[in-house]
Order: structure tokens, then C-alpha cells, then sequence
């Protein structure tokens, strides 16, 4: 039976809400589903209450940002101790510096001369963290770009004109963080990041699965990191990115998916029964 172990909800840049997430995967038949939003658990709480009204075993999960010499590295962890209280610090850390960076981000496009309000930006990201997918739905609003897209391309990518560094946090930090908080770590999307060179140094920290299944994976891709699983004794993980269904990208639940023992064995690398 199919799980998808990557989905973002309104508690980051997804547009739907946890609960509405839980009971779309119901219905496309999914057995299990983990939240796994930008550097929030915000959507665990909601999510786990939805897979109980509907019978589907979510997990708790994140995705947080860590940061490389030359690029970003997105790592994932699961069934962590929510109330963990140096877990809750750190996301509570990162939550104010992503507020900050957004700020900084909406100053140096007003300097370029166009008008973006930052409440408009911090309204679309509601109760959510913020971060550049909303600025750039708000640019699109306002008409300033056609395209969320375009946004990205004319000025938030890496090196772009209103681009800022996010809080540095690295990949290594990342997974202690999880790894403390009780949880089981995985790269996200390694053929994404491109970030082989990593993968040895991350496992000495404590790494314990690679997502092998993910949208932009090509078969060889699935079959390289298949082959890394082994050779590290890794778990090997996937999902489908989910970001709702308007979503350029990762519109459909359920795409990519991951198999149950999966669960099974993220379970006990836990040290919990389902
Ligand atoms: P942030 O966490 O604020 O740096 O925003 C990163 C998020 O923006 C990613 O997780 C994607 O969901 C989204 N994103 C990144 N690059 C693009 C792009 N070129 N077009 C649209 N969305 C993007
Ligand atoms: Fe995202
Ligand atoms: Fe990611
Ligand atoms: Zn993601």
C-alpha cells in the first residue's frame, strides 16, 4: 500500500490545510501520509487529529532548510517528539529569521520601484511561515510579474536582485536536531540539491534515509540512490512534494509514493509501534 512522505500544507507554501490535505489523501487511497512542511510542525497538531477522524496514519514531519557553500541542501525528519523543547527553540529561531529575511526581501523590491506591501505578503502566508513563494504570489497579484515563476526568475532566485541568505544552518545541524528530538533523518531529493559529496559526512552525523522517490527523480537517479541505500544502509523514502493542487510543480497528492514498510521501519528506527 502506497504512502507519501512528503507534503507541504497551509503551515508552510502549501495551500491547503492539513486537515483538507489528510482527507484528500484518504480518498486517493493512501494508507499513510507524513506533514512535512518548511521548517514548521504548525500543521502536525491539525493533521494527526484529521488521520484519526479518518482512519489514515499520519506522521509528524519537517522539512527544514540547511544551507551549503554553494547551494541548499533540504533535509527531512519524522516521528521526532513534538514538544522536544531544543526542537521547538530552533524552529522557533528559524520562524523569526525566515519573518526577517521576508522583510529584507520586500525592502530591496520597493527599492527597485515597485510598490509590494508587506502585509499583503504576510497575509498570503497567514498563519503559515512565510517565505519566497509568498512574495511571489504577491508580486503576481499586484501585477508586477505574469507568474510565480517569474517572480523566481526576475528576482528571488539565488543571486537574484531582491534575494537575501536565509538563517545559516548546516546540513550536519540539521540532522542532530532531528536525530535529538527523536526523530529519523533524511536527505530530501538528493538529484534536486545535487549534493553527493554529502551524503558520507551526513550519515557520520547521524543520517538514516535518502528520498529516493521524489518527482524529479529520473529512473537512473531512483537506481543510483537505490544503490547509495545500500551501500550506507540507509532507508530509502519518498513522497510526492505536494504543494496543492494550483501548484506549478507538485500538484498531486500521491504521485510519487513510498511503500508501507517503509513506515514500519521509520517506526522502529523511532523506537514506536504504530
Ligand atoms: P524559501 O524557503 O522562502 O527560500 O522558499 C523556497 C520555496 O520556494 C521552495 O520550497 C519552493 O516551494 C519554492 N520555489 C523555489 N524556487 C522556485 C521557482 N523557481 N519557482 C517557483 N517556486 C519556487
Ligand atoms: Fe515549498
Ligand atoms: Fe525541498
Ligand atoms: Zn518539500
Amino acid at each position: 500500500m502506497p504512502c507519501d512522505l512528503h507534503v507541504h500544507t497551509s503551515a508552510s507554501d502549501g495551500t491547503e490545510n492539513p486537515a483538507e490535505v489528510v482527507e484528500k489523501a484518504g480518498k486517493a487511497g493512501l494508507t499513510a501520509l507524513a506533514v512535512t512542511d518548511h521548517d514548521t510542525i504548525r500543521g502536525v497538531a491539525p493533521a494527526l487529529e484529521a488521520g484519526r477522524e479518518i482512519g489514515i496514519t499520519v506522521l509528524p514531519g519537517v522539512e527544514l532548510a540547511a544551507e551549503e557553500e554553494d547551494g541548499e541542501v533540504h533535509l527531512l525528519g519524522y516521528l521526532f517528539d513534538p514538544h522536544h523543547p531544543l526542537l521547538r527553540e530552533e524552529l522557533a529561531r528559524l520562524e523569526k529569521a525566515r519573518l526577517a529575511r521576508v522583510e529584507r526581501m520586500v525592502e530591496k523590491i520597493r527599492a527597485l520601484g515597485i510598490p509590494l506591501a508587506l502585509e499583503r505578503v504576510l497575509a498570503l502566508a497567514g498563519e503559515g511561515t512565510v517565505g519566497r513563494p509568498h512574495v511571489a504570489r504577491a508580486l503576481v497579484e499586484i501585477g508586477a510579474v505574469g507568474s510565480v515563476a517569474e517572480a523566481f526568475a526576475r528576482y528571488l532566485e539565488r543571486h537574484g536582485p531582491a534575494y537575501v541568505p536565509r538563517l545559516k544552518m548546516a546540513p550536519e545541524e540539521a540532522v542532530l536536531l532531528i536525530r535529538r528530538a527523536g526523530g529519523v533523518a533524511v536527505l530530501a531529493h538528493p538529484g534536486l540539491s545535487r549534493c553527493e559529496e554529502l551524503i558520507p559526512r551526513l550519515v557520520s552525523a547521524g543520517l538514516q534515509g535518502l528520498e529516493v522517490y521524489h518527482p524529479e527523480h529520473t529512473p537512473q537517479m531512483v537506481e543510483h540512490y537505490r544503490g547509495l541505500c545500500r551501500r550506507y544502509g540507509l532507508l530509502a523514502t519518498g513522497g510526492s512534494d505536494y504543494h496543492g493542487a494550483g501548484h506549478r510543480r507538485y500538484s498531486r497528492l500521491g504521485e510519487v509514493t513510498a511503500p508501507d514498510e517503509v513506515v514500519e521501519k521509520m517506526l522502529a528506527l523511532a523506537g514506536r509501534t504504530a
